[in-house]
């Protein structure tokens, strides 16, 4: 399976989708570019950024291609605790997320050792760990500034 190099590099979606085994349709492709340029956006910000463009996209065909995105590997769903769904399309690396208590913004954070899984656990209780998901939680510099 093909996967996409980040964002900023990141191949024309219709080669990506074909390379994946999805049928190249407009609101793919949309919900493809859409993320390119805004990483870690939630379905709802997928569905307003593409509503602006595709008026008739509806919110059910951004959920499905973003569904199928994941499926297919070529999209990373984050879920942070008390906060919407997540989508990246950086997806082949083992990063982490920093995300804002105040505002939800969400930086990635590089692994620390550069693969999975990230962090040994004290104890493996006999299984085959595969990946350490870490998320820190911290407030951006805009909200510590406003919380002073
Ligand atoms: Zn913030
Ligand atoms: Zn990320």
């Amino acid at each position: 399976m093909m996967t996409p190099s980040l964002p900023a590099t990141h191949p024309a979606a219709a080669d990506v989708l074909r390379g994946a085994g999805l049928r190249v349709t407009e609101s793919r492709t949309a919900v493809f570019e859409s993320l390119a340029a805004r990483p870690h956006a939630s379905a709802d910000a997928v569905f307003a950024d593409i509503e602006q463009k595709l008026p008739r996209t509806s919110r059910q065909s951004v959920y499905n291609a973003l569904s199928d995105f994941t499926a297919a590997g070529l999209v990373r769903r984050i879920e942070p605790a008390g906060q919407p769904m997540r989508f990246e399309l950086r997806v082949d690396d083992n990063h982490h997320h920093l995300i804002c208590t105040g505002c939800g913004a969400v930086e990635d954070i590089d692994c620390a050792v550069g693969h999975a899984p990230c962090l040994t656990p004290a104890t493996t209780h006999g299984y085959a760990i595969s990946t350490a998901e870490v998320t820190y939680w911290g407030l951006c510099p805009s909200c510590a500034a406003e919380a002073a």
